[in-house]
């Protein structure tokens, strides 16, 4: 592990631990709701906690905050257990807030024989009417006094699904002048009569977060719950909860807040992701394009390349957006090592090289990865016919074209040097061939001569007669502003990219034709990529992770 300074959360347990905090009590955890999948935002907080955990050799629990039944479901339990994984971290203890339900629901009614909870039989909009401003205090409900009695079986009926949805709330009974507007009576428990995917219909009345988050910590002994900013006025009536609960000996959890982690050019709310889904503008959660993990992990990106990325841009106290390019950039140092070079012609015209025997093929070597020794060699076909990138050829160029034109030699990589010698065009004037000749005594790595010769441009090419057909999909920004979800007059929808996805056919090398999903490569001089899932030996498809260089705005 490389060596950096604190950041400012580990700076709080350095502190409670040099006040005396026993180092074996340190326990985290990372509390998703299953309403959706992870995305890069998440990765920011599960890279923390988990590393907290490595740090300080401490369990961190996996904790579903699951008491929304509304949004929540088990394919979004099953994705988050995947991604966590994926991403290299193993928890203690697998978790859910649906496991509490009937130690919540004791401690409430014990709040409730103690006078700190209430039945309110209000509207919400009549809750909220009371609530007040933050200058001026909120007005106590007609019901605030209810006895005791009258409360504990109201609260037992919601419970048994006695009461319409909306006909009661269990609230708290702190303080409705309260400065901080969550401590005016907050609601814990509202009646809901759906089925929950763990508890199925033995709820008829389900927690609020508030209630619910610190309890759960306090239950399992975390000692310390890192949520983000806007949980800020929330710390309050979490430590309020604190106090109504539980032995009195056990550690309370300390909750602490850090900024929530924007990227440029997408979104990062499951909310948001989820309309993306939902309207078809993706085709899955797992879309490429997403900035979900399991989107990043189609797309080509590595858990490595991921969590290079969140310990690089840290822990932070305020909120900023973080530039995609940077994403971008730990992609490319990572598959830059790790991703065996091939050629494919995205774009191709063909190339005949006249004075090379019709009907011949040779094996030439090629090097599969410069910067991995171990990586070895393989053979490539060359032949009579090849394809190479359109934009690899003119006709006339100036000096700076360091490719192909009429007259002028380049090199083939790992092949010959070739020169441009006239074009076939068909009736509409499109060059249909592009014709050479090669000098044979060139090839690479012969270590004749003529191979040392210096020419300016090296390209890439594949054998028509050898090339495999491979579906490309080359993805671009899904949104074409940087913050496409901060504008007050627009909907973040209105600033989608509608070039976000182009797909077009393509030539590998013959070398490609078993690959397996997920697989990387180098196309050379193109970018990376890797192998959809939606591949088969039949019909290859290949997705762009990322370009060689950021040619984005260029
Ligand atoms: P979303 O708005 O996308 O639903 P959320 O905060 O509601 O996000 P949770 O499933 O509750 O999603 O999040 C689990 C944990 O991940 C929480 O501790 C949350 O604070 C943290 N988290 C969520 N989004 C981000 C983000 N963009 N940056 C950093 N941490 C995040
Ligand atoms: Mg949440
Ligand atoms: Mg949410």
């Amino acid at each position: 592990e490389e060596k950096r300074s604190l950041n400012f959360i580990e700076h709080i347990i350095e502190e409670d631990l040099r006040n005396g905090f026993p180092r074996e009590e340190l326990h985290f955890r990372f509390p998703p709701e299953p309403n959706g999948y992870l995305h890069i935002g998440h990765a920011s907080s599960i890279c923390l906690n988990f590393g907290l955990g490595l740090r300080y050799n401490a369990p961190v629990n996996l904790r579903f905050d699951d008491t929304n039944p509304i949004k929540e479901e088990q394919e979004f339990v099953d994705a988050i257990r995947y991604d966590v994984e994926w991403l290299g971290f193993k928890w203690a203890k697998e978790c859910y807030a649906s496991d509490y339900f009937q130690q919540l629901y004791d401690w409430a009614v014990e709040m409730i024989k103690n006078g700190d909870a209430y039945v309110d039989s209000q509207t919400s909009e009549e809750i909220a009417e009371q609530k007040g401003t933050p200058t001026q205090p909120g007005k106590s409900s007609p019901y605030r006094d209810r006895p005791v009695e009258e409360n504990l079986r109201l609260f037992e009926q919601m419970k048994n699904g006695e009461t319409p949805e909306k006909g009661h709330v269990l609230r708290a009974k702190i303080n409705m002048a309260s400065p901080n507007m969550l401590m005016r009576d907050p609601v814990m428990y509202r009646c809901l009569h759906k089925n929950h995917h763990r508890t199925k219909d033995n709820w008829k009345i389900y927690p609020m977060y508030d209630w619910a988050h610190g309890e759960s910590d306090f239950i399992e002994g975390i000692s310390h719950s890192f949520c983000t900013l806007e949980f800020l006025p929330h710390r309050e009536l979490y430590n309020w909860f604190l106090t109504k609960v539980g032995e009195i000996e056990k550690v309370r959890p300390k909750q602490r807040e850090f900024a929530r982690r924007n990227l440029s050019h997408t979104v990062v709310s499951k909310r948001k992701l989820a309309q993306l889904v939902e309207k078809g503008i993706v085709s899955s959660w797992d879309d490429p394009r997403m900035p979900t993990i399991s989107g990043l992990r189609r797309r080509g990106y590595t858990p490595e390349s991921i969590r290079k990325f969140a310990d690089t841009i840290g822990i932070a106290k305020r909120e900023n957006l973080i530039d995609v390019s940077l994403l971008e950039h730990m992609i490319r140092e990572d598959l830059n090592k790790k991703a065996p070079r091939v050629m494919a012609v995205l774009d191709p015209v063909k190339l005949v090289i006249t004075n090379y025997p019709e009907g011949e093929e040779e094996w030439l070597e090629a090097e599969n990865n410069p910067e991995d020794d171990a990586a070895g060699i393989r053979k490539v076909p060359f032949s009579r016919e090849l394809y190479i990138e359109k934009e690899d050829f003119k006709e006339e160029a100036n000096r700076k074209f360091f490719r192909l034109t009429l007259g002028k030699e380049v090199r083939l990589k790992n092949a010959y040097i070739i020169k441009g010698e006239s074009v076939v065009k068909d009736e509409n004037g499109k060059i249909s061939e592009i014709h050479c000749t090669y000098d044979p005594k060139s090839r690479s790595g012969s270590g004749t001569e003529e191979s040392m010769r210096k020419v300016k441009g090296t390209l890439h090419w594949v054998s028509a007669k050898h090339a495999e057909k491979a579906e490309v999909r080359l993805y671009d920004r899904l949104f074409t502003v940087e913050s496409p979800d901060t504008d007050k007059e627009k909907d973040f929808l209105e600033f989608l990219n509608p070039d976000s996805l182009q797909v077009i056919t393509a030539f590998v090398e013959p070398s490609l034709k078993d690959v397996q999903p997920l697989d990387q490569f180098q196309f050379q001089r193109l970018g990376y990529f890797n192998v959809d899932k939606d591949s088969t030996k039949e019909h290859l498809v290949f997705n762009r992770t990322v370009t060689l260089r950021d040619s984005w705005g260029g």
